[in-house]
């Protein structure tokens, strides 16, 4: 398996090469040259499997350069019981007829970003001992991200993480996971300014080349393949769990941000997993929903990106949504470098509206879209706490509201829950008029010891501890 650039330069990598890369040179971002086709013999075989079995099946497909064994190891490692909280890694639950929640939250962050992080850490510690290489992972965060890459990371040899969060500005909760890590290779880094001060230091370290090589400065943004490879077991998993046969069609709801977990249900589907609709779930910040009922893609700017209370959906634009682009101009590497450095670079936006293929959006690879409100949120919140006795988070909830919208009889809904409601308690409260239940093992971490440091707004500053902290 090879991996090729959506804007078209000739280079092919193999896995290992881009697993620790952001972008392609020429600014694009990677795909795999063609999606491995899963028969039916083989979806029939992988049925049976445990999370971590199925796991090295898919990730078999995209992966040639770590030996089968190694690969199998990291995988049962990775997706164990005792990190997510059950045998089954993923449990399904019926909610109302047809309609499925598909549980990606339990890991330890309680948010699905675990499901692709985790793997992530144990890839990078063993892809960085076979090369003798160390790694620091610099990145901004305002909550989930963070956290799920801390977590990850946490411990693993070869790597060091510094990331910075806007100071006082996280939950008491999202603050207390983080800044309670007492290991000496994660570093948290308060600094005195917004999220956007953070991400403008990120994006000023990265920038100085010199400074970048010697202290081998890196990310895990959500661009990265194998995060995105990570997330395509899991569309299988649900579908096992939704259905008897391979014969029957599942659709998928995902609340959706940098589209980065709907990308993944895209790849699964191109490789033959029976998937009838993916709906893009978006909240008030809605530039994909716009895109999927307009043929029109228009980035907002800093000042119309809405603050939320499904805040890690609070985006401007979505950093992997060029990688469907590029499969819907049908794999035009210069097509998808017009559409994403020229027109969008020049104006913010295009328009493939009057452009034959964007019908096959929905026709050729099942889109569909929805928009949500705080209103929206909270009443289904509400409803369905009441109706089925279930507490679910806002961005969960943004995914079930759009769900319904998109119900087909006799086609199975799974709405994916990528986050525990005690992640956004505030909003809980305001909905129910309760804290959610707290799992017993987050019980008064806002007690414990923190381990952080407050810096001012000031890449310089940052460089000086990062050097500081790389021996
Ligand atoms: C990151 C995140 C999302 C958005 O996922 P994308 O892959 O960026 O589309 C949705 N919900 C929660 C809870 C998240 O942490």
């Amino acid at each position: 398996m090879r991996y090729l650039s959506t804007r078209g330069h000739p280079d092919r990598r193999r896995f290992c090469d881009i697993l620790l890369e952001g972008l392609a040179p020429d600014g694009g971002l990677y795909l795999p040259e063609q999606y491995p086709k899963v028969d039916a013999a083989t979806l029939a075989k992988w049925r049976g499997l445990s999370y971590a079995e199925l796991a090295f099946e898919v990730l078999s497909l995209y992966v040639d350069d770590i030996p089968a064994a190694d690969l199998k190891a990291l995988c049962a490692k990775t997706y164990t019981a005792e990190v997510f909280g059950s045998d089954e890694i993923v449990p399904l639950r019926e909610l109302e007829d047809g309609v499925y929640l598909e549980a990606l939250s339990n890991g330890p962050t309680l948010a699905f970003k675990d499901m692709a992080m985790q793997l992530l850490g144990n890839l990078f510690e063993y892809e960085l001992n076979r090369r003798g290489e160390q790694l620091n992972i610099l990145g901004a965060t305002s909550g989930d991200t963070g956290s799920a890459a801390e977590y990850a990371m946490r411990g693993k040899k070869g790597v060091r993480v510094f990331m910075t969060s806007p100071d006082g500005r996280m939950s008491p909760f999202q603050q207390a996971q983080m800044f309670s890590l007492q290991d000496a290779n994660i570093h948290n880094i308060a600094v005195d300014g917004v999220f956007d001060d953070c991400q403008d230091i990120v994006k000023a370290v990265s920038n100085d080349l010199g400074f970048k090589r010697k202290y081998k400065i890196g990310t895990v943004n959500s661009i990265n393949w194998a995060r995105l490879l990570a997330q395509v077991v899991y569309y299988f998993a649900g579908y096992f769990q939704a259905t008897a046969s391979n014969d029957k069609q599942v659709s998928f709801t995902v609340p959706s941000g940098n589209f980065g977990n709907v990308c993944a249900g895209h790849v699964a589907r191109m490789m033959g997993l029976p998937i009838r609709t993916l709906v893009v779930a978006t909240n008030e910040n809605d530039v994909l929903d716009e895109f999927f009922r307009t043929g029109v893609y228009r980035v907002r700017a800093a000042a119309d990106t809405h603050e939320t209370s499904s805040p890690s959906m609070d985006i401007s634009k979505a950093s992997n949504f060029e990688r469907f682009v590029f499969d819907l101009v049908g794999r035009d590497g210069a097509k998808t470098r017009a559409l994403f450095e020229g027109e969008l670079g020049r104006a913010g936006r295009f328009d493939l509206r009057g452009d034959p293929v964007f019908a096959q959006a929905a026709q050729r690879f099942g889109f569909a879209s929805s928009r949500s409100t705080h209103a929206d949120r909270l009443a289904t919140i509400r409803d369905t706490d009441k109706r089925f006795a279930t507490l679910i988070d806002t961005h969960t909830a943004d995914g079930l509201k759009a769900a319904r919208e998109h119900l087909v009889a006799g086609v199975p809904m799974i709405v994916l829950e990528t986050a525990l409601p005690i992640k956004f308690a505030e909003t809980i409260v305001e909905a129910l008029g309760h804290e959610p239940a707290r799992p017993a093992r987050f019980e008064g971490i806002e007690a414990l010891p923190k381990r952080v440091v407050k810096l001012p707004a000031d890449a310089e500053a940052v460089k000086a501890y990062i050097a500081q902290h790389c021996d």
